[in-house]
Protein backbone atom coordinates (compact mmCIF):
# COMPACT_ATOMS: atom_id res chain seq x y z
CA UNK A 1 0.00 0.00 0.00
CA UNK A 2 0.92 3.47 -0.42
CA UNK A 3 3.15 4.68 1.96
CA UNK A 4 1.11 8.13 2.46
CA UNK A 5 -2.38 6.22 2.40
CA UNK A 6 -4.36 7.15 5.48
CA UNK A 7 -7.00 4.75 7.15
CA UNK A 8 -10.03 6.92 6.86
CA UNK A 9 -10.25 10.21 4.60
CA UNK A 10 -13.11 12.02 4.95
CA UNK A 11 -14.78 15.03 2.81
CA UNK A 12 -16.33 17.83 4.64
CA UNK A 13 -15.59 19.26 8.49
CA UNK A 14 -18.79 20.18 8.95
CA UNK A 15 -20.25 19.01 12.23
CA UNK A 16 -20.84 15.28 10.98
CA UNK A 17 -17.06 15.43 9.53
CA UNK A 18 -15.54 16.36 12.48
CA UNK A 19 -17.50 14.34 14.76
CA UNK A 20 -16.80 11.57 12.03
CA UNK A 21 -12.79 11.89 12.72
CA UNK A 22 -12.89 12.47 16.06
CA UNK A 23 -14.65 8.89 16.59
CA UNK A 24 -12.48 7.14 14.14
CA UNK A 25 -9.49 8.49 15.46
CA UNK A 26 -10.62 7.81 19.23
CA UNK A 27 -10.35 4.35 18.10
CA UNK A 28 -6.56 4.87 16.66
CA UNK A 29 -7.34 4.97 13.26
CA UNK A 30 -5.20 7.46 10.63
CA UNK A 31 -7.71 10.22 9.94
CA UNK A 32 -7.71 13.37 7.17
CA UNK A 33 -9.98 15.52 6.28
CA UNK A 34 -10.13 17.70 3.24
CA UNK A 35 -12.69 20.71 3.35
CA UNK A 36 -13.64 23.72 0.26
CA UNK A 37 -14.14 25.94 3.06
CA UNK A 38 -11.18 27.28 5.72
CA UNK A 39 -12.12 27.44 9.35
CA UNK A 40 -14.20 29.14 11.03
CA UNK A 41 -17.13 27.44 8.59
CA UNK A 42 -20.30 28.70 9.53
CA UNK A 43 -23.94 27.46 8.11
CA UNK A 44 -27.61 28.61 8.91
CA UNK A 45 -28.47 26.71 11.67
CA UNK A 46 -31.47 26.76 14.94
CA UNK A 47 -28.03 26.31 17.07
CA UNK A 48 -30.03 24.48 19.07
CA UNK A 49 -28.89 21.38 20.86
CA UNK A 50 -31.00 19.23 22.34
CA UNK A 51 -30.46 17.09 25.76
CA UNK A 52 -29.44 13.99 23.61
CA UNK A 53 -27.23 15.55 21.54
CA UNK A 54 -25.31 16.50 24.31
CA UNK A 55 -24.79 13.15 25.56
CA UNK A 56 -23.91 11.88 21.86
CA UNK A 57 -21.50 14.80 21.88
CA UNK A 58 -20.23 13.71 25.70
CA UNK A 59 -19.74 10.18 24.26
CA UNK A 60 -17.05 12.12 21.88
CA UNK A 61 -15.76 13.22 24.63
CA UNK A 62 -16.55 17.09 24.16
CA UNK A 63 -18.30 18.72 26.95
CA UNK A 64 -19.64 22.27 26.06
CA UNK A 65 -21.07 23.38 28.84
CA UNK A 66 -18.19 25.48 29.72
CA UNK A 67 -18.02 27.46 26.89
CA UNK A 68 -20.37 30.13 25.41
CA UNK A 69 -23.61 28.54 25.66
CA UNK A 70 -27.05 29.44 26.83
CA UNK A 71 -28.88 26.73 28.31
CA UNK A 72 -32.51 25.93 27.62
CA UNK A 73 -34.98 23.62 29.73
CA UNK A 74 -37.29 22.45 27.48
CA UNK A 75 -39.48 23.32 24.04
CA UNK A 76 -42.84 25.28 23.96
CA UNK A 77 -44.74 25.39 20.68
CA UNK A 78 -46.76 28.84 19.83
CA UNK A 79 -49.44 28.85 16.52
CA UNK A 80 -50.12 32.37 16.13
CA UNK A 81 -53.68 32.01 14.66
CA UNK A 82 -55.86 30.47 16.38
CA UNK A 83 -53.66 31.45 19.38
CA UNK A 84 -52.61 27.70 21.62
CA UNK A 85 -49.37 27.52 23.12
CA UNK A 86 -47.90 24.38 24.58
CA UNK A 87 -44.90 23.95 26.15
CA UNK A 88 -42.75 20.60 27.98
CA UNK A 89 -39.74 20.36 30.25
CA UNK A 90 -36.52 18.34 29.68
CA UNK A 91 -36.51 15.84 32.76
CA UNK A 92 -33.12 15.34 31.99
CA UNK A 93 -30.29 17.82 31.87
CA UNK A 94 -31.34 21.20 29.86
CA UNK A 95 -29.98 21.67 26.31
CA UNK A 96 -27.69 24.19 25.04
CA UNK A 97 -27.83 26.72 22.27
CA UNK A 98 -24.43 27.22 20.83
CA UNK A 99 -23.12 29.78 17.67
CA UNK A 100 -22.01 27.73 14.86
CA UNK A 101 -19.16 28.95 14.71
CA UNK A 102 -18.20 27.96 18.62
CA UNK A 103 -19.34 24.41 18.31
CA UNK A 104 -16.97 23.84 15.12
CA UNK A 105 -14.00 25.60 16.53
CA UNK A 106 -14.87 23.02 19.60
CA UNK A 107 -14.96 20.31 17.47
CA UNK A 108 -11.79 21.28 15.51
CA UNK A 109 -9.51 21.81 18.29
CA UNK A 110 -10.52 17.94 20.39
CA UNK A 111 -9.99 16.51 16.20
CA UNK A 112 -6.30 18.26 16.74
CA UNK A 113 -5.44 17.12 19.62
CA UNK A 114 -6.67 13.20 18.76
CA UNK A 115 -4.23 14.00 15.75
CA UNK A 116 -6.58 14.19 12.86
CA UNK A 117 -4.60 15.98 9.69
CA UNK A 118 -6.91 18.93 7.81
CA UNK A 119 -6.56 19.94 4.26
CA UNK A 120 -8.41 23.41 4.12
CA UNK A 121 -9.48 24.75 1.12
CA UNK A 122 -9.21 21.97 -1.19
CA UNK A 123 -12.52 21.20 -2.97
CA UNK A 124 -12.39 17.69 -3.82
CA UNK A 125 -12.52 17.17 -7.71
CA UNK A 126 -12.48 13.52 -8.47
CA UNK A 127 -12.48 10.14 -7.26
CA UNK A 128 -10.71 6.57 -8.54
CA UNK A 129 -11.46 3.39 -6.82
CA UNK A 130 -8.60 1.35 -6.38
CA UNK A 131 -8.07 -2.35 -4.90
CA UNK A 132 -7.22 -0.71 -1.78
CA UNK A 133 -9.42 1.95 -1.38
CA UNK A 134 -9.79 5.51 -3.18
CA UNK A 135 -7.36 8.19 -4.57
CA UNK A 136 -8.83 11.08 -4.33
CA UNK A 137 -7.78 14.19 -6.43
CA UNK A 138 -8.61 17.74 -5.31
CA UNK A 139 -7.73 21.02 -6.44
CA UNK A 140 -4.69 21.47 -4.84
CA UNK A 141 -2.84 17.66 -3.99
CA UNK A 142 -3.57 13.73 -4.32
CA UNK A 143 -4.81 11.81 -1.47
CA UNK A 144 -5.39 8.08 -0.87
CA UNK A 145 -7.26 6.12 1.83
CA UNK A 146 -8.53 2.73 2.71
CA UNK A 147 -11.83 4.14 3.63
CA UNK A 148 -13.32 7.16 2.57
CA UNK A 149 -16.40 8.87 3.88
CA UNK A 150 -18.37 11.61 2.38
CA UNK A 151 -19.70 14.64 4.98
CA UNK A 152 -20.24 17.15 1.92
CA UNK A 153 -23.55 17.90 2.43
CA UNK A 154 -26.46 17.41 0.56
CA UNK A 155 -24.73 17.80 -2.61
CA UNK A 156 -22.57 15.40 -1.92
CA UNK A 157 -19.66 14.89 -4.47
CA UNK A 158 -18.83 11.32 -2.80
CA UNK A 159 -22.61 10.34 -3.15
CA UNK A 160 -22.10 10.75 -6.60
CA UNK A 161 -18.98 8.90 -7.49
CA UNK A 162 -20.09 6.31 -5.53
CA UNK A 163 -23.58 5.58 -7.15
CA UNK A 164 -25.11 6.24 -3.67
CA UNK A 165 -27.61 9.28 -4.73
CA UNK A 166 -31.30 7.54 -5.28
CA UNK A 167 -33.37 8.70 -2.80
CA UNK A 168 -36.25 9.46 -1.53
CA UNK A 169 -36.61 13.70 -1.00
CA UNK A 170 -40.50 14.14 0.78
CA UNK A 171 -40.02 17.67 1.51
CA UNK A 172 -37.46 20.50 0.49
CA UNK A 173 -37.97 24.15 2.46
CA UNK A 174 -35.52 27.20 2.87
CA UNK A 175 -34.36 28.21 5.94
CA UNK A 176 -32.93 31.75 7.30
CA UNK A 177 -31.15 32.37 9.71
CA UNK A 178 -30.44 35.83 11.95
CA UNK A 179 -29.06 36.50 15.32
CA UNK A 180 -30.33 39.11 17.36
CA UNK A 181 -28.89 41.12 20.40
CA UNK A 182 -31.54 40.71 23.40
CA UNK A 183 -31.64 39.42 26.94
CA UNK A 184 -33.34 35.99 26.11
CA UNK A 185 -36.72 36.89 27.16
CA UNK A 186 -37.34 32.61 28.04
CA UNK A 187 -35.75 29.27 28.73
CA UNK A 188 -36.98 27.12 26.39
CA UNK A 189 -36.54 27.04 22.76
CA UNK A 190 -39.67 28.59 21.60
CA UNK A 191 -40.98 27.48 18.29
CA UNK A 192 -43.85 29.84 16.64
CA UNK A 193 -45.73 28.43 13.83
CA UNK A 194 -47.82 29.90 11.28
CA UNK A 195 -49.03 29.85 7.83
CA UNK A 196 -45.96 30.47 6.59
CA UNK A 197 -43.78 28.08 8.00
CA UNK A 198 -41.66 28.24 11.90
CA UNK A 199 -39.85 30.82 13.27
CA UNK A 200 -37.65 28.70 15.86
CA UNK A 201 -35.35 30.95 18.77
CA UNK A 202 -32.63 29.81 20.20
CA UNK A 203 -30.75 31.15 23.15
CA UNK A 204 -27.11 31.31 22.38
CA UNK A 205 -25.76 33.52 24.87
CA UNK A 206 -27.07 35.50 27.93
CA UNK A 207 -27.54 38.63 25.48
CA UNK A 208 -28.18 37.13 22.00
CA UNK A 209 -31.02 34.71 20.62
CA UNK A 210 -31.13 32.83 17.47
CA UNK A 211 -33.85 32.60 15.11
CA UNK A 212 -33.99 29.87 12.39
CA UNK A 213 -37.38 31.15 9.98
CA UNK A 214 -38.60 27.68 7.63
CA UNK A 215 -41.18 28.22 5.03
CA UNK A 216 -41.80 26.69 1.59
CA UNK A 217 -41.24 29.22 -0.21
CA UNK A 218 -38.28 31.98 -0.15
CA UNK A 219 -37.79 34.10 2.57
CA UNK A 220 -36.74 37.47 1.29
CA UNK A 221 -35.54 38.99 4.67
CA UNK A 222 -36.16 38.50 8.70
CA UNK A 223 -37.98 41.36 8.78
CA UNK A 224 -40.40 39.93 5.92
CA UNK A 225 -40.72 36.47 7.78
CA UNK A 226 -41.42 38.27 10.90
CA UNK A 227 -44.80 39.95 9.36
CA UNK A 228 -45.93 36.51 9.72
CA UNK A 229 -45.25 35.64 13.00
CA UNK A 230 -46.57 38.59 15.03
CA UNK A 231 -46.60 37.46 19.01
CA UNK A 232 -42.79 37.21 18.26
CA UNK A 233 -42.21 40.62 15.91
CA UNK A 234 -42.89 42.15 19.69
CA UNK A 235 -40.70 40.17 21.39
CA UNK A 236 -37.78 41.19 19.06
CA UNK A 237 -39.76 44.99 18.45
CA UNK A 238 -36.16 46.66 20.27
CA UNK A 239 -34.24 44.20 19.31
CA UNK A 240 -30.99 44.76 17.00
CA UNK A 241 -29.91 41.81 14.13
CA UNK A 242 -26.37 41.27 15.54
CA UNK A 243 -25.07 39.39 11.93
CA UNK A 244 -25.83 39.19 8.47
CA UNK A 245 -28.97 36.57 7.82
CA UNK A 246 -27.98 33.22 6.24
CA UNK A 247 -29.95 30.79 4.27
CA UNK A 248 -29.87 27.04 3.06
CA UNK A 249 -32.17 24.73 2.48
CA UNK A 250 -33.61 21.91 4.65
CA UNK A 251 -34.86 18.38 2.81
CA UNK A 252 -36.54 15.77 4.17
CA UNK A 253 -34.43 12.93 2.19
CA UNK A 254 -33.72 9.37 2.60
CA UNK A 255 -31.40 7.96 0.56
CA UNK A 256 -31.66 4.25 -0.40
CA UNK A 257 -28.09 2.93 0.73
CA UNK A 258 -25.37 4.97 2.30
CA UNK A 259 -21.82 2.54 2.44
CA UNK A 260 -20.19 0.54 -0.41
CA UNK A 261 -17.54 -1.37 0.55
CA UNK A 262 -15.25 1.20 1.36
CA UNK A 263 -17.11 4.63 0.94
CA UNK A 264 -19.86 5.46 3.26
CA UNK A 265 -22.16 8.82 3.87
CA UNK A 266 -22.38 10.75 7.16
CA UNK A 267 -24.70 13.67 8.20
CA UNK A 268 -26.52 15.56 5.57
CA UNK A 269 -24.65 14.03 3.06
CA UNK A 270 -26.60 11.01 3.80
CA UNK A 271 -29.73 12.15 3.90
CA UNK A 272 -31.35 14.39 6.25
CA UNK A 273 -34.56 15.58 8.47
CA UNK A 274 -36.39 18.88 8.37
CA UNK A 275 -34.54 21.40 10.39
CA UNK A 276 -37.69 21.85 12.27
CA UNK A 277 -36.96 18.93 14.16
CA UNK A 278 -33.56 19.94 15.26
CA UNK A 279 -32.43 16.65 15.32
CA UNK A 280 -29.99 17.58 12.59
CA UNK A 281 -26.62 17.41 14.07
CA UNK A 282 -27.76 14.83 16.81
CA UNK A 283 -27.82 12.65 13.56
CA UNK A 284 -24.11 13.67 13.15
CA UNK A 285 -22.85 12.52 16.23
CA UNK A 286 -24.64 9.50 16.51
CA UNK A 287 -23.85 8.22 12.54
CA UNK A 288 -20.26 9.19 13.68
CA UNK A 289 -20.15 6.89 16.40
CA UNK A 290 -21.66 3.93 14.03
CA UNK A 291 -19.28 4.77 11.64
CA UNK A 292 -15.97 4.96 13.41
CA UNK A 293 -17.07 1.30 14.93
CA UNK A 294 -17.84 -0.29 11.42
CA UNK A 295 -14.50 1.43 10.28
CA UNK A 296 -12.85 -0.69 13.18
CA UNK A 297 -14.60 -3.26 12.29
CA UNK A 298 -13.84 -3.25 8.65
CA UNK A 299 -17.14 -3.76 7.61
CA UNK A 300 -19.34 -0.92 6.70
CA UNK A 301 -22.87 -3.11 6.29
CA UNK A 302 -22.78 -2.23 10.15
CA UNK A 303 -23.20 1.33 9.63
CA UNK A 304 -25.35 1.16 6.79
CA UNK A 305 -27.78 -0.76 9.62
CA UNK A 306 -26.87 1.51 12.11
CA UNK A 307 -27.67 4.66 10.07
CA UNK A 308 -31.46 3.11 9.21
CA UNK A 309 -32.48 2.54 12.90
CA UNK A 310 -30.73 6.45 14.25
CA UNK A 311 -32.62 7.62 11.39
CA UNK A 312 -36.35 6.01 12.18
CA UNK A 313 -36.97 8.04 15.41
CA UNK A 314 -35.82 11.82 14.00
CA UNK A 315 -37.62 10.33 10.33
CA UNK A 316 -41.00 10.11 12.14
CA UNK A 317 -41.15 14.03 13.84
CA UNK A 318 -40.18 14.92 10.85
CA UNK A 319 -43.08 13.86 8.73
CA UNK A 320 -45.32 14.15 12.01
CA UNK A 321 -44.11 18.16 12.01
CA UNK A 322 -43.99 18.87 8.20
CA UNK A 323 -47.68 17.32 8.59
CA UNK A 324 -48.64 20.17 10.77
CA UNK A 325 -47.11 22.36 8.42
CA UNK A 326 -48.92 21.57 5.65
CA UNK A 327 -52.57 21.79 7.56
CA UNK A 328 -53.34 24.63 9.32
CA UNK A 329 -56.59 22.78 10.90
CA UNK A 330 -54.61 19.55 11.88
CA UNK A 331 -52.12 22.02 13.55
CA UNK A 332 -54.63 24.34 15.17
CA UNK A 333 -56.41 20.82 16.50
CA UNK A 334 -53.35 19.53 17.91
CA UNK A 335 -51.84 22.38 19.59
CA UNK A 336 -54.91 22.92 21.20
CA UNK A 337 -55.43 19.28 22.11
CA UNK A 338 -51.75 19.39 23.34
CA UNK A 339 -52.45 23.00 25.38
CA UNK A 340 -55.53 20.82 27.05
CA UNK A 341 -52.88 17.76 27.55
CA UNK A 342 -50.01 19.05 28.35
CA UNK A 343 -48.64 15.14 29.51
CA UNK A 344 -49.17 14.45 25.79
CA UNK A 345 -46.52 17.13 24.83
CA UNK A 346 -44.80 16.15 27.55
CA UNK A 347 -44.49 12.25 26.53
CA UNK A 348 -43.82 13.06 22.91
CA UNK A 349 -40.51 15.54 23.67
CA UNK A 350 -40.04 13.08 25.91
CA UNK A 351 -39.66 10.31 23.46
CA UNK A 352 -38.08 12.74 21.13
CA UNK A 353 -34.76 12.91 23.31
CA UNK A 354 -34.81 9.28 23.81
CA UNK A 355 -35.40 9.93 27.85
CA UNK A 356 -39.04 7.62 26.96
CA UNK A 357 -39.31 4.50 24.67
CA UNK A 358 -42.55 5.08 23.39
CA UNK A 359 -45.86 7.59 23.95
CA UNK A 360 -48.08 5.13 25.08
CA UNK A 361 -47.15 1.57 25.24
CA UNK A 362 -48.96 -0.10 22.36
CA UNK A 363 -50.35 2.92 20.66
CA UNK A 364 -46.88 3.99 18.86
CA UNK A 365 -46.98 1.20 16.50
CA UNK A 366 -50.79 2.38 15.23
CA UNK A 367 -49.03 6.10 15.34
CA UNK A 368 -46.72 5.03 12.99
CA UNK A 369 -48.58 3.02 10.51
CA UNK A 370 -51.49 5.46 10.44
CA UNK A 371 -48.44 8.38 9.42
CA UNK A 372 -46.86 5.91 7.46
CA UNK A 373 -50.47 6.04 5.23
CA UNK A 374 -50.34 9.38 5.52
CA UNK A 375 -47.36 10.59 4.34
CA UNK A 376 -47.07 7.72 1.08
C1 LIG B 1 -32.13 26.65 8.67
C2 LIG B 1 -31.61 25.41 9.34
C3 LIG B 1 -31.76 25.26 10.72
C4 LIG B 1 -31.25 24.11 11.36
N1 LIG B 1 -31.37 24.01 12.72
C5 LIG B 1 -30.85 22.94 13.38
C6 LIG B 1 -30.88 22.87 14.83
O1 LIG B 1 -31.39 23.75 15.52
N2 LIG B 1 -30.35 21.78 15.42
C7 LIG B 1 -29.79 20.77 14.69
O2 LIG B 1 -29.32 19.79 15.28
N3 LIG B 1 -29.71 20.82 13.33
C8 LIG B 1 -30.21 21.90 12.67
N4 LIG B 1 -30.12 21.97 11.30
C9 LIG B 1 -29.49 20.87 10.56
C10 LIG B 1 -27.96 20.93 10.64
O3 LIG B 1 -27.51 22.25 10.42
C11 LIG B 1 -27.36 19.98 9.60
O4 LIG B 1 -27.92 18.71 9.77
C12 LIG B 1 -25.84 19.90 9.73
O5 LIG B 1 -25.26 21.12 9.35
C13 LIG B 1 -25.27 18.81 8.84
O6 LIG B 1 -23.87 18.86 8.94
P1 LIG B 1 -22.94 18.24 7.80
O7 LIG B 1 -21.57 18.25 8.36
O8 LIG B 1 -23.53 16.97 7.32
O9 LIG B 1 -23.08 19.24 6.57
P2 LIG B 1 -22.52 20.73 6.39
O10 LIG B 1 -22.60 21.46 7.66
O11 LIG B 1 -23.24 21.24 5.20
O12 LIG B 1 -20.98 20.53 6.03
C14 LIG B 1 -20.55 20.04 4.79
C15 LIG B 1 -19.10 20.46 4.59
O13 LIG B 1 -18.64 19.87 3.38
C16 LIG B 1 -17.85 20.82 2.67
N5 LIG B 1 -17.90 20.45 1.24
C17 LIG B 1 -18.98 20.42 0.42
N6 LIG B 1 -18.61 20.03 -0.82
C18 LIG B 1 -17.27 19.83 -0.78
C19 LIG B 1 -16.30 19.43 -1.74
N7 LIG B 1 -16.63 19.12 -3.02
N8 LIG B 1 -15.01 19.31 -1.34
C20 LIG B 1 -14.65 19.59 -0.06
N9 LIG B 1 -15.52 19.98 0.88
C21 LIG B 1 -16.81 20.10 0.54
C22 LIG B 1 -18.50 22.17 2.98
O14 LIG B 1 -17.57 23.23 2.81
C23 LIG B 1 -18.93 21.98 4.45
O15 LIG B 1 -17.93 22.42 5.35
C24 LIG B 1 -30.61 23.09 10.62
C25 LIG B 1 -30.48 23.24 9.22
C26 LIG B 1 -30.97 24.38 8.58
C27 LIG B 1 -30.81 24.50 7.10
Amino acid sequence: MHSNTSDVLIAGAGPAGLASAIAAARLGLRVEVLDAARPPIDKACGEGLMPDSLQSLAALGINIRHHQTAPFHGIRFLNERPTATAQAIFPTEPGRGIRRTVLHQLLLDHALSLGVRFHWENPLREITPTATGSVVRTTRQTLRARYLIGADGPRSRVAAAANLTAATVRSQRIGLRQHYSISPWSNLVEVYWSDYGQAYVTPTSTNEVCVAFIARQKIPSPTHALQHFPTLSRHLASALPSDAPRGSITLDRTLRRVATSNIALTGDASGSVDAVTGSGLALCFRQAAALASALQAEDLSLYQQAHSSIRLGPQLISRSLLLLDQSPRLRARTLQTFERLPFLFQRLLEVHIGHRACIFPGVDDLLASGLHLMTN
